[in-house]
Parts: C-alpha cells; structure tokens; sequence
C-alpha cells in the first residue's frame, strides 16, 4: 500500500508539473492538499512521508483523531467540508485554515472561538460557483458583504476562495467554472481591509485539478487519485 501511495503521489506530482508548464506557471506555486476524509489514522500517517504539502478534512472527528495522533507528521491540516456551528471549537486551533465558510453567522462563532483561544483563525470563502441549490458555498454576489462584515473582526482573515464546481462532462466545461472563481479572486485582489487577502485559490480535484491548474488554481486538494476509492463506515444510499 505504500508503494502504490508513493506511485500515485509521484504520478500527481508530475501531471500538476506538465500542468504548470502548460499554463506558464510555477509548479511550486501550486500546493497538493490531500484530501484525506474517511482514511485511518495510519494511512494518513503513511501518505505524510510523500511529496504532499497538507491535508484537507471534511469531519471535526476526524480532525481530532487525526490532529491528536499525529497522522499529519507535522504538516498542516485544514478544514474543507461543511462546518457546523457546533463543531467550531474542535477546529479552531487545529486547522490552518477553514475553507469552507459560507456565512456571516459562521464567521460570527469563529470570531469568538479565535478570540477565546488568542489566535488568527484564517479563512477561505466557499463560492457556489455552479449555483447548484443542493451545494454549499455562498453565491458570488454576497462575496462584497462577507468581505465588509470580515473587515470588521480581530481574529479571522480572509485569504482567498474556495469552490466545488458543479459535475462536468468535459474539461473545457470545467475550466469555465474556474475561470469565474479565478475572476471573482482577482477583483477582490486591491481592497482596503489589512485581514483580507486574496492569496488562496483552491479549486481542483482528482478528476479536474489539470484543469483547475489552467486556470489559475494555487491549491488543489486530491483524494481518490492519492488513497483510491473511499470506504464509507456507513453505506451511502
Ligand atoms: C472529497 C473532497 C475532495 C477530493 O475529492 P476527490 O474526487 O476524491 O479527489 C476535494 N474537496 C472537497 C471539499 C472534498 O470533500
């Protein structure tokens, strides 16, 4: 299994390469988050020894466990799927930063968290790029008024955009939605606020990260092509 981690890691590491040099860029611009949710503590453990820069998390639980056994080997862990009001405390302190925050109400208790633990929480916005209604991530248009209400807070800084865009049959397709998420990233590059940067642009999975390197990503978070398939404890129906 190791092996087979190695080969997929390496095997990433040079089509993000070929990617880079397609687009003009500098691959070392371009940081792997491995997407590690469902994945044993040991195999996490395992895949950290590898060419991956961070790791990306879905579940508070699964940061804890992760977090508190050193599964990570010291890399940074952020956290990339939905957060719930209630489970801020567990990430607040753990992950680097939290991709996903897609309110004013969520930044609100992750102000309050930050400040109780006297640290800068920092923070991507989610854009619902696709305006798919059964996915997260704020619509592009209420982007001005979380900048505005973040502009205001002490331990939260914004540094940049996070999307999952809607599923797409071809490449050229996918490319659009990353273009746009690009385009919206770099409108808010000049704005007046010392706690918002636009610095991050994560978008790329195993199936599109080429694509999402094209056009501007500056994170790419993989899962499948890194672990293979995901087990679910439950069965998903
Ligand atoms: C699971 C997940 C990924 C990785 O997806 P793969 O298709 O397995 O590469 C990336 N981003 C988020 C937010 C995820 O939940």
């Amino acid at each position: 299994m190791e092996n087979k981690l190695h080969n997929n890691i390496e095997s990433i590491r040079s089509r993000m390469q070929e990617a880079a040099a397609k687009a003009n860029r500098n691959v070392s611009d371009i940081l792997l988050c491995a997407a590690c949710k469902t994945q044993t503590v040991e195999l996490v453990r395992a895949s950290a020894q590898y060419s991956i820069d961070l790791f990306g998390e879905n579940h508070a639980q699964e940061l804890i466990e992760k977090y508190d056994n050193n599964a990570y080997l010291a890399k940074p862990a952020h956290f990339i799927g939905h957060l719930q009001s209630n489970k801020v405390k567990y990430v607040v302190g753990r992950a680097e930063i939290i991709q996903s925050v897609d309110s004013i109400k969520l930044l609100k208790i992750i102000e309050k968290e930050a400040l109780k633990k006297n640290t800068l929480q920092k923070v991507l916005i989610e854009i619902n790029i696709g305006d798919e209604e059964s996915k997260s991530g704020i619509e592009e248009d209420m982007l001005p008024e979380i900048i505005d209400y973040a502009s205001t807070l002490n331990a939260v800084s914004i540094r940049g955009l996070m999307c999952i865009p809607p599923i797409c049959e071809s490449e050229t397709e996918a490319r659009r939605y990353f273009a746009d998420l690009r385009e919206l990233f770099e409108k808010n590059k000049s704005n007046k606020y010392d706690n918002i940067a636009m610095e991050v642009l994560s978008m790329g999975m195993s199936s599109d990260y080429e694509a999402a390197i094209l056009e501007g990503s500056t994170m790419i978070r993989v899962g499948t092509a890194i672990y293979g398939a995901r087990k679910y404890k439950y069965q998903q129906v």
